[in-house]
């Protein structure tokens, strides 16, 4: 398996060392032995803003990675708003230098700014030119959240993917995973709505139409919108089986004593037959091989 969103390196707000110290590599690489993980993608938060208080930069991340190069992959987070706060940004040589030392991919885009943000636009393109997946978190609002954020609908990661049809976007968080299903309550849809599914929502749509937007299923949002209504994810899982990236955000040591929907989810869906061989070997592995170029 490969897992496509994990974070290294310290992380909290608090002194509380249990609860808010990160995880060092060895730390990841022993569990991924345990959980039957073939490599992890490793995504710095701290190089924009909203992500202060995970202490983790893109710089920090090549290093652990270093330590595990046949295990550990970094990816690059630049933010949207570098340069002058423009849309102009030329953010070719920094992505082109983050390559040439390993990056395969950008993110997690966590700057709390709209999908359709010129500036947004402009880093996703950029990015896209680079060859790298962007690996994105979304928000259901500007303010009080981190990621990308779009409204009821998803009408603005929309213009996104139309505006950067090169650029290959891996989509997650409550306000990408809420949108699998047609009822969106604007209530619950920046965290984990419970109500089953009613039936296939506008991120269903938007997999269907735009062949540059994948699902990575990490994270409660990933997890939530899987098992909501079991057979509804089941469906979804063989229906868009290629595009969808195992991935867990793998990222406190609490996280490392079970606190990891997918590890679970993915062995039933193996030893219960619950999908087609060949829709999870593309799910756990072959999707994010192909987009990491391995
Ligand atoms: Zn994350």
């Amino acid at each position: 398996m490969i897992d496509f969103h994990t974070h290294l390196g310290r992380h909290g707000k608090s002194n509380d060392v249990e609860r808010t110290y990160g995880l060092e590599a060895p730390e990841l690489v022993c569990k991924m032995d345990e959980w039957g993980i073939e490599k992890s993608v490793v995504l710095p938060l701290c190089d924009s803003p909203e992500g202060w208080y995970y202490r983790s930069t893109t710089d920090d991340v090549i290093a652990y990675c270093n330590r595990f190069p046949d295990r550990l992959i970094p990816f690059v987070q630049l933010d949207p708003r570098w340069g002058d706060n423009s849309p102009e940004t030329d953010f070719s040589g920094a992505l082109e230098e983050y390559k040439q030392r390993g990056c395969r991919g950008a993110g997690e885009v966590i700057a709390n700014l709209s999908f359709d943000d010129p500036r947004v636009i402009n880093y996703m393109q950029h990015c896209g030119r680079a060859g790298l997946p962007v690996v994105i978190h979304a928000a259901h609002r500007i303010g009080g959240a981190y990621g990308l954020a779009d409204d009821a609908g998803l009408p603005r990661l929309e213009r996104l993917l139309q505006a950067a049809p090169d650029t290959v976007i891996c989509a997650h968080g409550p306000a990408f995973w809420s949108e699998i299903s047609s009822n969106v309550p604007e209530e619950t849809r920046g965290g984990y709505p419970t109500e089953p599914v009613e039936g296939p929502g506008r991120a269903c749509e938007l997999l269907e139409t735009y062949p540059n937007l994948y699902g990575d299923l990490s994270a409660g949002s990933g997890a939530n919108a899987l098992k909501r209504s079991p057979e509804f994810g089941w469906e979804f899982l063989e229906r868009f089986q290629d595009r969808l990236l195992f991935a867990t955000d793998t990222m406190r040591r609490t996280m490392l004593r079970g606190d990891v929907p997918q590890i679970d989810y993915f062995a039933d869906l193996r030893e219960n037959g619950r999908i087609s061989e060949s829709a999870y070997a593309k799910i756990a592995h072959d999707n994010a091989a192909r987009l990491l170029g391995l």
